[in-house]
């Protein structure tokens, strides 16, 4: 077999054949569905009459090929691997398929499979080209009339896109439902679900007054945990409405929830589809953070229905015009329903770790890449997280009028549409008037920019001189790199008055805050009428997606963390400075040297206890140290031991001298009232349970009592899990295992909390954790076809880094025998596991060597092109 190729932009040609009209019909059986299909197709007037008609079609048994009625000889087509090909067709016809398919064998969860005995499909990217013979990419769209046929008593509910036309009885127990969708589509927004669902229903009229019903469909058990999905729902269309204008367009928009799925949720036309990690949530059974997610998830799904269904690429090398759009439209929402800084807080310090250490990988690849080979690789944190920055980035360039006019105006021009990046750059240029040439740069260039910044104030002529220089490291196949349009929002904190200073610039006043716009290598800015000495504030609320570095001293750090007005900047200025006191750690660590902690890490947290911001929520992320994640991100070579013994002295050393703040902290916020997902109680949650984490991280008798008593108080989730998961992490295996058994014991029947369960136990940092993770996956709640249970066990384990990075390899040993088994199963997922392990440049020699010995043993393997795709760039 030769080696999988890749796609080119620059490749690409409009379709020749368009398809107007899809009829389907489904009849289905776990090991041979019949599909067939009536295609309504006609050549684009500008192509020649000799072009054949291509279709994708992988794994799919052909029946019969009619063309106008007529069947076609097997001399008139050619079947490959990839499709059908037929070389003679009329100028407009009707193509008549019937294809045999097996559901029950489909363990790559892409297409038609089964999911605890119920059907559904997942056709984005390329799904639906294991369906029926197609036209399989986003620029072809169709109205689709749809007739599923299932076995009354197995499959009772039959669904699919846009509004049920018809329903009735067959012979032999089996009956129909035609479903049909006015809207043309492209055929990945396509949806079949069929099986024992039950609903729960309820009403949203929109704001001219139709009325929508909206529908959860799920199994029988998860009744009772679809309330929170129904109320993120009716928020996220009010929201539309009001932020963007967008109403609903069909009588009935529907959701289900499926166990086995490879990403989080689907936008499929009317006919959401979601992982159930993804929209089940109960106060018994899921935490804070997985309601939030809910909510987030629910939200960015039905906002695809504008920014992405209505509104659709061209093809895949556009992915980010409608993930970066909606991941930033999604933020948004939250940020309103939610805490605002506390969103934005979690979102960049997600970002800075993972999306910064993948534009540093050697999968590095651009927001619009410009190759690929297997595009299921692409649904990156680049594509939807970086992509929502620079969507975040145009708002802030051409402020909120502009961008909503921008945005009205490119859903009016391209409804019913499939088109590019550019196409939305230029409403918001036009709508703007301003230059976006350069801007554009961010989507075709890979990498992280780092921007050094060198600030001085010059007290005779009371001025203030920055100077900034950008530069951008090279990435794998772009060595060379041009200037990006940079706008940094900034302040300057006066050093007496502890207020931001009125900033003028080229004699303009620009109010206490502004944005410059960074756009050579290296720019100088110059402030004048600085009446006292400041200290910077850049990059306010992370203006852009870069890496800024700016020698602050540690005194200048602790006093933007009381005195800056920006509240993303005020965290920011603890991170910094707690990476200032880690950094030395890890010197002293590395070089056996005593450690010794910094006094201002402790007095600048002795004064956030004391004079705590308003906003608990805040306040809990100030007193969160780097994750060890981002603390490695930081290091030019990751030394996973150092960085942990550093952590965990700090966390230490905090915990004992703030012993009797916290102990307060964690006294003032508990509450015995009724749970809630709502701001203030999550926020007070948070407060109490950061404060309890440092009493057990030095084992202290009454905050380890207290952690004991949270646990078997049993009040909700959120508690339970995080008490669980300070005692599974502690020493105290007393305490601890009769908690993971009387837990494991409760919650065995609910395979979302087993995930919690796995992840827990195998993301301690004991040595024990790589025997666990082995015998846990033998545990008869882990399955390796069900992409929540990896992602819940061999994924957290992945996570763990002095367990995963043990010096004898076994670590990566059982991640490459994982992704080796998953790459038959499902090549997706067994992609995306092996991520940690292309990290291997950024350690030590010897862990080098055993990272890429790993990966050349997988590469030995006979591979998926998803699996093939990765481990090239990693190897490269
Ligand atoms: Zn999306």
């Amino acid at each position: 077999m030769s080696d999988p190729q890749p796609v080119y932009l620059s490749d690409y040609q409009p379709p020749a054949y368009r398809v107007t009209h899809t009829e389907l019909t489904f009849d289905l059986d776990p090991a041979a569905t019949r599909v067939k299909a009536r295609l309504q197709i006609e050549r684009q007037a500008s192509v020649d009459a000799t072009t054949p008609l291509q279709l994708d079609g992988e794994q799919l048994t052909l029946h019969a090929l009619l063309i106008d009625g007529a069947p076609l000889a097997n001399s008139d087509y050619q079947v490959t691997e990839q499709g059908l090909r037929i070389d003679q067709v009329p100028a407009s016809f009707t193509l008549e398929s019937d294809v045999e398919l097996s559901p029950q064998d489909n363990t790559a969860l892409e297409g038609l499979y089964q999911s605890n005995g119920m059907y559904c499909t997942q056709c984005e990217a390329e799904g639906f080209r294991r369906i029926t013979f197609y036209p399989d990419r986003p620029d072809v769209m169709s109205t689709f009339k749809v007739t599923v046929i299932g076995d009354r008593q197995r499959e009772p509910i039959l669904l699919a896109n846009g509004n049920p036309v018809e329903q009735g009885e067959l012979p032999n127990g089996r009956h129909f439902a035609t479903w049909e969708d006015p809207h043309p589509k492209p055929c990945y927004l396509f949806a079949l679900v069929a099986g024992d669902l039950h609903k729960v229903e309820d009403h949203f009229t929109t704001q001219s007054g139709r009325k929508v019903t909206l529908q959860i469909w799920v199994e029988e058990e998860n009744l009772q945990k679809t309330d929170h999905a129904m109320g993120s729902l009716k928020r996220a269309m009010a929201w539309d409405e009001q932020a963007y204008g967008r109403e609903y367009d069909l009588d009935l928009f529907m959701i289900v929830a499926v166990n086995d799925f490879n990403m989080g949720a689907m936008e499929n036309k009317g006919l959401n589809i979601f992982n159930s990690a993804a929209v089940l949530a109960h106060p018994d059974t899921a935490t804070d953070n997985a309601f939030q997610t809910v909510e987030g998830i629910v939200a960015h799904e039905y906002f695809h229905n504008w920014s992405g269904n209505r509104v659709t690429c061209r093809d895949w090398f556009q992915l980010s015009l409608k993930e970066g759009f909606t991941v930033f439209r999604d933020q948004c929402f939250s940020a309103e329903t939610n805490s605002a800084p506390v969103k934005r807080i979690q979102d960049v310090s997600f970002f800075r770790t993972a999306q910064f250490a993948e534009d540093a990988g050697p999968t590095a690849h651009p927001v619009r890449p410009d190759h690929y080979i297997e595009i299921t690789n692409f649904y990156t944190l680049t594509i939807y997280e970086k992509g929502a920055e620079i969507v975040r980035m145009l708002c802030n360039l051409v402020g909120w009028e502009a961008f909503r006019q921008g945005s009205d105006q490119y859903f009016q021009r391209f409804d019913g549409q499939a088109v590019t990046i550019e196409d939305f750059v230029d409403c918001m240029a036009e709508a703007s008037g301003l230059d976006l040439s350069q801007f554009m740069r961010w989507y075709s260039q890979a990498g992280t920019p780092e921007i050094d910044v060198h600030g001085e104030y010059d007290y005779a002529h009371g001025e203030y001189h920055l100077t900034l220089r950008q530069r951008t490291p090279a990435t794998p196949d772009q060595v060379d790199k041009e200037p990006l349009h940079i706008p940094i929002a900034m302040g300057l904190v006066g050093t007496k008055s502890g207020q931001d200073l009125t900033l003028t610039l080229d004699g303009e006043k620009l109010g206490r805050q502004a944005v410059i716009h960074l756009r050579d290598d290296e720019q100088t800015f110059v402030f004048t009428d600085v009446a006292e000495a400041p200290v910077p504030s850049l990059l306010r609320n992370f203006s852009a997606p870069v890496k800024l570095h700016f020698p602050y001293s540690r005194e200048d750090l602790a006093f933007l963390l009381t005195h800056d007005s920006d509240g993303f900047n005020r965290w920011d200025a603890g991170q910094r400075l707690a990476m200032l006191a880690l950094d030395d750690l890890i010197a002293a660590h590395r070089n056996g040297v005593e450690k010794v902690m910094d006094s201002r890490v402790v007095e600048a947290f002795r004064s956030l206890l004391a004079n705590a911001p308003a906003d608990k929520a805040v306040l809990a992320e100030m007193l969160t140290l780097p994750s060890e994640a981002y603390i490695a991100e930081q290091q030019p070579i990751v030394d996973v031991d150092a960085i942990h013994a550093a952590r965990e002295f700090i966390r230490q050393s905090l915990a004992m001298a703030l012993r009797d703040e916290f102990m307060a902290t964690f006294e003032a916020n508990r509450s015995d009232d009724a749970y809630a997902p709502i701001p203030e109680q999550i926020a007070q949650r948070s407060l109490k349970n950061v404060a309890l984490a440092y009493l057990v991280s030095i084992e202290d008798e009454q905050g380890l009592a207290l952690c004991e008593a949270q646990f078997a108080a049993d009040h909700n989730m959120t508690d339970v899990r995080h008490a669980l998961t300070l005692l599974v992490h502690s020493d105290r295996d007393d305490l601890a295992s009769p908690a993971l058994k009387s837990f494991g014991e409760k919650w065995a029947h609910d395979p979302l909390v087993m995930d919690q369960w796995f992840s827990v136990q195998v993301s301690r940092p004991q040595a024990d954790v790589i025997d666990r993770v082995k015998y846990l996956m033998a545990h008869p709640a882990f399955s390796l076809k069900n992409p929540n249970r990896v992602r819940a066990l061999i994924g957290a384990f992945a996570q763990n880094r002095v367990n995963f990075h043990r010096l004898d390899g076994q670590g990566y040993a059982l991640l490459a025998d994982v992704v080796i088994e998953l790459n038959r199963l499902n090549p997706e997922i067994a992609a995306r596991l092996i991520t940690p392990l292309t990290r291997w440049q950024r350690f030590d020699e010897t862990r080098q060597e055993l990272m890429r010995s790993q990966l050349e043993r997988i590469q030995r393997e006979p591979l998926s092109s998803n699996v093939y795709e990765v481990v090239e760039k990693a190897l490269a």
